[in-house]
């Protein structure tokens, strides 16, 4: 039995303790809501106003410091938790905890009482405000997320929240389960008999915890499909904390340059927080950024901060969650971990990224944005609650073609639509240009031959090859489709072993339509498309050699009888007129023509090389 459709949409809302989301899974597949400014993440942070309404998220969050004692966030961690058991994790907070109803804990803000559960239901109404504005219909419903550790008062506290919003939670999801879903694990159990074992590892902003999961096989039909087999972290250790040591050594070293016994009022150190954070989030993507503190008059404080530096400094948190991995792994019963799912902004950080890999002996899903894969994941199990789109979640076969775009916007096409999942390919590409560093590798979706008409789903960067003549450097492109239809993407050069990858679901955001469409489309353009590929692919390839020739000539032209050098350019010339009309107008071009006079400068300029090899080897003797 499903609800009908009449009782709306059920939406997917993570309840954070920094900040909370709401998502949706309709026919274009799971995606969260933005507010009217944009904004995906509303902070969970709520200003209480004497004889006013209660103020929400992103001012609440800006104003906290005017109003300290009034704005209350973090509320998460006291939901359905007793005064007495919270009160020693109350120091340092800005509002006051007071004992409130049945011993409970509970806030003095605004000359009122506040529980926990209002201050959550003050968060969830804007989220359903939110859910409402962007889908234009009334919404009743949700699926709550919350941590695989919470007990039933907890669980109980975040229902109760819910309700004071107009709210019913039809289901309270783990966190971790809901990561797991948002990656299709667990998604189609029919296809899965074996038990399966996973850890999420979620590090935010403030808090960390992993969990052990194993899917149960063939479980109800509309129930957990995993089991929570242990947990383990620290609800005081995050992100936060690396911004505290960078303040550290920032601090450390002014007062060691500029000896002064320099104080930091509160505004300052708000700052020197606001900047720690930007050179950290700056460095999980570049090697350095550099750190500037203007002190007043002519005093400035400047350094460059390496990645590695950085790494040092979180080394000592990194480890702490390697122990809770560890004890969560004891606790378990130390079993083989199939999946690793990571979640919490401090996920990006790299060296966070291959701590975990190496711990658990598995490289980590880092597909999904990992500030959003709860909220994913808790609308996906509410399209399935909703009697929604099931099939969106079984994915047996690649639906569209995989491929990367190479020179001129041509589609290398890697994993063949259909293509029964787990499926592998390689493929080797070269560079275009003499001493290219870095390549762009682009990835595309579907049936077309050219890049313009395919669906873009990612793009990255293999950099650092060591600079080579164009089409020397041997880059391997390997694309690997995994059982819940993630795709890892990676690129390597051999000579120097760099390497670069991304992941990505090529299924989000592609409907059942869009399939058929794409698929349709392909059929109708087969002819013209294919026609456009190899021209492309000729005119790329042509290219190439006229450089080839060119460089050789250029090298050797003295020693070549001057009738065979005279041939050779006629030969030059004519394809580069094929290149030409081919820029012109790639349909209007004679493909059969243009590779006839490629081929034939081909076969031509077997001569040229050979000299110019030979001389280069002469020279070479000679040098030594
Ligand atoms: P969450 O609580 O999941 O929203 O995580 C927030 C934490 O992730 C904060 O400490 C952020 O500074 C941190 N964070 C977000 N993006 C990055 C990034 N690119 N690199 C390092 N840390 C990040």
């Amino acid at each position: 039995m499903h609800p009908s459709p009449e009782a709306g949409p059920i939406v997917g809302i993570d309840l954070g303790t920094t900040n909370s989301l709401v998502a949706v899974c309709d026919a274009a597949g799971p995606r969260v809501l933005a507010d009217a400014e944009g904004r995906q993440l509303l902070p969970s942070v709520v200003r209480f106003v004497r004889g006013g309404a209660p103020v929400v998220g992103h001012e609440a969050r800006a104003r906290a410091v005017e109003n300290p004692v009034d704005t209350v966030h973090s509320a998460k961690r006291f939901m359905g938790r007793g005064f007495a058991e919270s009160a020693p994790a109350a120091g340092g907070l800005p509002y006051a905890l007071v004992e409130g109803p049945r011993g409970l804990a509970a806030f003095g803000v605004g000359g009122a009482v506040v529980t926990p559960q209002e201050v959550a239901a003050q968060v969830l109404g804007e989220l359903r405000r939110t859910a409402e504005a962007s889908l234009g219909v009334p919404v009743r419903r949700a699926v709550i997320t919350v941590p695989a550790y919470f007990d039933d008062a907890q669980r109980q506290a975040t229902r109760d929240a819910a309700r004071l919003a107009g709210l019913e939670a039809v289901r309270i999801v783990n966190e971790p389960t809901a990561a797991a879903l948002a990656y299709g694990i667990g998604g189609s159990r029919e296809r899965r008999m074996q038990p399966e074992t996973i850890a999420v590892y979620d590090f935010g902003g403030g808090t960390f915890d992993v969990s052990v999961l194993q899917l149960v096989p063939g479980g109800p039909d509309d129930g957990e499909f995993f089991q929570v087999l242990s947990t383990a972290g620290d609800t005081r250790l995050g992100g936060d904390d690396l911004d505290e040591a960078i303040i550290a050594l920032v601090m450390g070293e002014i007062r060691a340059q500029f000896g002064t016994a320099l104080d930091f009022p509160p505004a300052a150190r708000q700052a020197l927080r606001t900047f720690a954070e930007r050179a950290k989030v700056a460095l999980s993507a570049a090697e350095s950024t550099t750190l500037e503190v203007s002190l007043g008059g002519d005093r400035t404080y400047r350094r460059t901060l390496s990645r590695a530096e950085f790494e040092a400094l979180a080394a000592p948190f990194v480890a702490r969650t390697i122990e809770a991995c560890r004890r969560a792994m004891r606790d378990a019963g130390n079993p083989e971990i199939d999946r690793v799912v990571l979640v919490g902004g401090s996920t990006r950080i790299p060296a966070v990224r291959a701590a975990v890999g190496a711990f658990f002996g598995r490289e980590p899903y880092a597909a999904l944005d990992p500030d959003l894969v709860v909220a994913l994941g808790a609308s996906l199990q509410a399209s399935v609650l909703g009697g929604g789109r099931r099939d969106l979640l079984l994915v047996d076969v690649v639906p569209l073609s995989l491929g990367i775009e190479t020179v001129g916007g041509a589609v290398a096409k890697l994993v063949i639509r259909n293509a029964s999942i787990p499926t592998r390919a390689t493929e080797m590409f070269s560079t275009s240009v003499d001493g290219q560093v870095n390549v762009g590798i682009h990835v595309l979706q579907g049936e077309r031959e050219l890049v313009a008409d395919c669906r873009s789903i990612a793009r990255f960067e293999l950099r650092g090859i060591p600079p080579m003549p164009a089409g020397i450097p041997q880059i391997e492109v390997e694309f690997l489709v995994d059982e819940n239809g993630v795709l890892s993407v990676t690129a390597a050069e051999r000579r120097s072993g760099r390497r670069a990858s991304v992941q990505v679901v090529p299924s989000y955001g592609l409907t059942a339509e869009d399939v058929d469409r794409m698929e349709r489309e392909s059929f109708a353009h087969a002819r013209d498309d294919m026609h456009r590929h190899r021209v492309v692919d000729l005119t790329a390839n042509a290219r190439l050699d006229l450089k080839w020739i060119g460089d050789a000539l250029g090298r050797v032209r003295e020693q070549l009888e001057p009738a065979y050098v005279e041939e050779l350019e006629a030969a030059m010339m004519g394809l580069k007129g094929h290149i030409a009309a081919a820029e012109h107008d790639a349909r209007a071009v004679d493909a059969n023509a243009f590779q006839q006079a490629k081929e034939a400068l081909d076969r031509l300029s077997i001569r040229v090389h050979e000299v110019a090899i030979a001389a280069s080897l002469r020279s070479a003797g000679a040098a030594r």
